[in-house]
């Protein structure tokens, strides 16, 4: 329905009248979509430092390929009894009949940084990303053929597993993404003896976990969301209504990671740091977003979420307006140490600039608008979009939202050598 559309608007009427007419028959096309069982079984093997998937097909009709892209480092061992062609990183897949199994093994523990992992398996704890127990996979299927996939783990005893997929008791979770015919799960799962703590926030089911022993403060992390994550949701409208936040301490990576309905923050990180930023908001705005940059673009993403971080503590009154205003005076003066926004990422200065121009862009939309608009609302849209950035795109939303040209986001302004510092005398 959705290519039927487009063209209906570039004919007369009378054919795009007809067009409306016909769509119940492109429904009926749509409805006749067929499935097959897609069945993830994940089971996470402490000794051998691996999880070992096996991936079930069953249906009258199955992809005839699939071809995964792997990290050959971290995918191994994989074996089928039907045809399979492994060459380099990229394993190819032929299911034959009704049923159709191919298993192969994950390497858990990932090195991000020196002796630091985003991904890590211990005898009591796993924690890891859904997006790498199976590795990006394309499926040669007819187009109305779609997988209905679950996920299921064999755990050690003693041992229980959270991801952003609500499970009823007994039954294996399931993984659907409107946004692909062949399933994959997504965001981050932690298992292992956990401690837990959740409540719904607003109407958000908010899970803190962590491997149990953890000084990991699940209780202060959930009273801090209480105060800020309304906000956030008044903001974006986008949040998932299950939100797993998974908190570990060393050798885990000592930052935040954000995705799909879940991130990750490294437990001894402070929820509002020394600069009143807080590394849990700032991931909390990415998962919101769902939004990536282009090799030119990481700074509107970056600049986003560090901004709305601030920004959500001074709404929710968890810094002071004083406070608030000495954290934009560092950025600022941070701001000036970055020559130039268009690099692949965006971190520290460059962020702080990203900032600086979030912030002339509110206060631009503010005043042409007489207050009726502001950066919530392209903040918002882009939200809602989800997907890929570009300054392009971010120009275009403000303008349609500012009812005019929106001179910060003028290439000219955001490539001038050097943003002016404000005074240096921080607020009383
Ligand atoms: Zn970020």
């Amino acid at each position: 329905m959705q290519q039927a559309m487009p063209l209906s608007v570039r004919l007369p009427n009378l054919i795009a009248i007809l067009a409306i007419a016909l769509m119940p028959q492109f429904a009926a096309a749509a409805s006749k979509a067929r499935f097959y069982d897609l069945r993830y079984k994940a089971q996470i093997q402490p000794q051998s430092g691996v999880i070992h998937m096996e991936m079930h097909l069953k249906g009258e009709r199955l992809p005839s390929r699939i071809v995964l892209s792997i990290d050959p480092q971290r995918h191994r061992a994989f074996k089928s009894r039907d045809p399979l062609d492994i060459v380099g990183s990229t394993v190819s897949w032929r299911p034959q009949g009704k049923f159709a199994r191919l298993e192969y093994d994950v390497v858990v523990n990932h090195e991000r940084g020196r002796d630091h992992y985003d991904s890590y398996l211990t005898q009591d704890w796993a924690i890891f990303r859904g997006e790498r127990l199976v590795p990006s996979a394309r499926a040669t299927a007819p187009r109305n053929l779609q997988s209905r996939a679950t996920l299921d783990f064999v755990l050690p005893a003693g041992w229980s597993a959270l991801t952003s997929y609500e499970r009823t008791a007994g039954a294996p979770r399931t993984i659907d993404d409107p946004n692909r015919r062949f399933d994959r799960p997504q965001g981050w799962m932690i298992a292992g003896k956990l401690g837990t703590r959740s409540e719904t926030i607003g109407d958000i089911h908010t899970i803190v976990a962590s491997p149990e022993g953890e000084s990991a403060r699940r209780q202060d992390a959930l009273a801090f969301l209480n105060w800020n994550l309304p906000h956030l949701a008044g903001i974006f409208r986008s949040l998932p209504p299950r939100l797993l936040i998974v908190s570990a301490g060393d050798p885990m990576w000592r930052g935040g990671l954000s995705a799909p309905g879940s991130l990750f923050v490294h437990s001894h990180l402070p929820l509002i740091s020394e600069n009143r930023t807080s590394t849990l908001l700032h991931e909390l705005v990415h998962v919101a977003m769902g939004i990536h940059g282009d090799d030119r673009s990481d700074w509107i993403v970056e600049g986003f979420a560090e901004f709305y971080s601030i920004e959500v503590l001074r709404r929710s009154g968890g810094i002071s307006k004083t406070r608030h205003d000495e954290a934009m005076q560092k950025l600022a003066a941070w701001a000036t140490r970055a020559p130039d926004l268009f690099v692949e990422n965006s971190s520290g200065a460059v962020t702080a600039r990203a900032v600086m121009v979030m912030r002339s862009v509110d206060d631009e939309i503010r005043k042409v608008t007489q207050g009726k608009a502001s950066l919530d609302d392209v903040a918002r849209e882009l939200a809602q979009r989800r997907g890929k950035v570009s300054l392009e795109l971010l120009q275009s939303i403000a303008a349609r939202i500012a009812g005019q040209h929106v001179r910060a986001l003028e290439q000219s302004s955001l490539t001038r050598s050097a943003i002016s510092a404000p005074p240096d005398s921080p607020a009383p």
